[in-house]
């Protein structure tokens, strides 16, 4: 029989694909859908006093807000009922209906049809409702928006279509009925029931209560604040429960911050971090995802920023003693005690931080490969404490092999006398940079140089000038004098050390410069090649090669500066041209200009001169 209200609707293409794989999931732990069913009704309670802070009547009739779970056996039903904000209709077409979150098609498109890769990522992007057709055929819920006056039934066998109807008024909130499927029957025995509570749930802070055959109810959950009580009350799986429901992510988390701030700024944080990357980690967005309540009432997750961007990847709540009830969201990000609180959180957050890798360097090794990139973001704003971030940092060195990083304090421990700076070479990967011929002359004499390969690098770089008084130099620059450091490793016999004559270097600068004219801005010497003949320079205070590249592509600057080229007096190419000459110098300067050009990844300017150059040097040297 069709209803005259009925109005048959379409689910969207992404919600399908989630629901295909919930109908046919081989997922094992089907148990979550209770814990997701709940959660939201949990969420819709937390709105709902949100909501009535500012308008009671909202409320009224019904200020208890909890949760209620019953199974019948003779209809085969689960019902999870919550007396929360509810949903309208235009509410339950668009929150059961479309995944109305941005980023949903990169969503979809990485769903894989492949249960163990699919399910971290569903949980993450907050589709639990869904996961209701794992246990259930049908679905119907019924609700009723806090302060209206009709209600509707949404109901759905999650194969393409729901159904939505206007129904008699019920009471306030939500009513889920669950029609289970023929081989999930345990799940209609209460003993059960109150085991998956129990082991998912027990942090609710809204009393859940389970219905016994004679509507008697009984509550199976603590419901307090989880954050609120006392550390040594609440054990390491009672956290990675309430790290599930704050993060959707999956497994445990990397480290547990549990505080209590106590004097002018009183406040409880619940904190992780996720031993994972969350999938929307470098969505554009980059916003944070902590929790603001206040006095244990939720206010908002995404308007008040209590952590800066940089610190993007952390999940939790942060409970405030001191912010008044009806603070209103829009104007959070301005209030002083939030930019206190978040201050306070970052301190305490970096702190931590530092005790953790002083304590387990390898453990610390897997939060810095997921978030290192992220935290140096912190390097490159205004306000952030740099210090304490750069103590944090780890780098990949030309000391170490890849799998090992070095901390600034440690590299500072090792650097050379007469050595001023903290070296450094950026590059598209870790591999790449170890062969840059750069780095030559700093290996031979055992100089060491952090290697940077992530894009943020490019950019504090410029920022941050120096650590613990020890200036950052790229080895890049041109005015890098190897002498002047102290080093015990050789590993080259001294008369493979001469140089060609002075006069005669000199002489070849200036020819050099004279054949490759505007090409370069500069033909000088170094001492920081070893095997190589040639390298680019930039400038002392000139731009580094990757952020010139990068600023090009973005249209912020018009074109790149004249590189300077540095030759290694001591190579047998150099030494030949400075002390007879050749008669194809003009190519031969050409040839290794452009090679160092290739090296550093800039482009050649006109490589048919390149291949003809090359191909008569090869012609020449297989003819001798
Ligand atoms: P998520 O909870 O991560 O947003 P879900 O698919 O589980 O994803 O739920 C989608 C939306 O439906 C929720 O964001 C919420 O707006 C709404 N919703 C679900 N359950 C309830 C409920 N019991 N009461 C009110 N709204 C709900």
């Amino acid at each position: 029989m069709t209803n005259k209200n009925e109005e048959k609707l379409k689910f969207s293409a992404e919600i399908s694909k989630v629901l295909q794989l919930m109908i046919h999931s081989l997922y094992t732990n089907k148990d979550i859908f209770l814990r997701e069913l709940v959660s939201n009704s949990s969420d819709a309670c937390d709105k709902l006093r949100y909501a009535a802070l500012t308008e009671s009547s909202l409320m009224e009739g019904d200020s208890d807000l909890s949760i209620t779970i019953e199974a019948n056996k003779e209809q085969k039903t689960v019902t999870i009922t919550d007396n929360g904000i509810g949903m309208s209709r235009e509410e339950l077409i668009a929150n059961l209906g479309t995944i109305a979150k941005s980023g949903t098609q990169e969503f979809a498109s990485k769903l894989t049809g492949d249960d163990k890769k699919d399910m971290p990522l569903i949980g993450q992007f907050g589709v639990g409702f869904y996961s209701s057709f794992m246990v259930a055929d049908k679905v119907t819920v019924v609700s009723t928006k806090a302060g209206a006056s009709e209600s509707f039934i949404w109901e759905s066998e999650g194969l393409g279509e729901f159904t939505v109807t206007s129904t008699e008024k019920t009471t306030r909130g939500t009513k889920i009925t669950l029609y289970i499927k023929e081989n999930a029957d345990d799940y209609l025995d209460n003993f059960r029931i109150r085991h998956i509570v129990q082991t998912y749930s027990d942090h609710i802070s809204f009393p859940i209560y389970l219905l016994d055959e004679d509507k008697n109810r009984e509550q199976i959950n603590t419901a307090s604040a989880l954050w609120m009580r006392s550390k040594n009350e609440v054990s390491e799986e009672k956290y990675t429960e309430f790290y599930h429901h704050v993060s959707h992510m999956m497994g445990s988390p990397w480290l547990t911050l549990h505080n209590k701030a106590e004097g002018k700024l009183e406040y409880t944080s619940l904190l992780f971090v996720p031993s994972s990357k969350p999938v929307d980690l470098f969505h554009p967005d980059r916003k944070s995802r902590v929790k603001l309540y206040v006095k244990r009432v939720f206010i908002t997750e995404e308007h008040a920023e209590l952590v800066p961007s940089y610190l993007r990847f952390l999940r939790g709540v942060v409970d405030s003693e001191d912010l008044p009830l009806n603070i209103s969201r829009e104007t959070l990000q301005q209030n002083p005690l939030i930019t206190k609180i978040r201050d306070a959180v970052v301190k305490k957050f970096l702190s931590e931080l530092k005790k953790k890798a002083e304590s387990d360097e390898n453990e610390y090794k897997n939060f810095w490969k997921n978030f290192g990139a992220v935290v140096k973001e912190g390097l490159c704003e205004a306000y952030s404490p740099r210090e304490q971030i750069l103590e944090a940092c780890r780098f990949n060195s030309s000391n170490f092999d890849n799998d090992t990083l070095a901390s600034l304090d440690s590299y500072i421990s090792r650097m050379k006398e007469g050595q001023e700076n903290i070296f450094y070479l950026t590059g598209e990967n870790i591999n790449s940079i170890r062969q840059s011929p750069q780095l030559e002359g700093f290996t031979s004499r055992g100089i060491e140089v952090l290697l940077l390969s992530d894009h943020v690098d490019d950019f504090w770089v410029n920022v941050v000038l120096d650590y613990k008084g020890k200036q950052f130099k790229s080895i890049t620059r041109s005015d890098i004098n190897l002498e002047s450091i102290k080093s015990e490793k050789t590993d080259k016999p001294e008369e493979e050390k001469a140089e060609a004559p002075k006069e005669n270097i000199e002489k070849l600068c200036e020819r050099i410069k004279s054949i490759l004219g505007n090409a370069v801005g500069e033909v000088r010497t170094t001492q920081k090649l070893g095997q190589s003949a040639v390298c680019l320079a930039t400038k002392e205070g000139g731009m580094d090669f990757r952020l010139e590249r990068f600023l090009i592509e973005q249209k912020q600057i018009a074109a790149a500066a004249a590189k300077i080229l540095e030759i290694n007096p001591k190579h047998p190419i150099i030494k030949h041209l400075a002390e007879k000459g050749n008669a194809n110098i003009d190519d031969a300067v050409w040839l290794l200009f452009d090679q160092a050009r290739i090296l550093e990844g800039e482009e050649i300017t006109d490589p048919a001169a390149f291949t003809r150059r090359l191909q008569s040097f090869v012609e020449k040297s297989l003819a001798a």
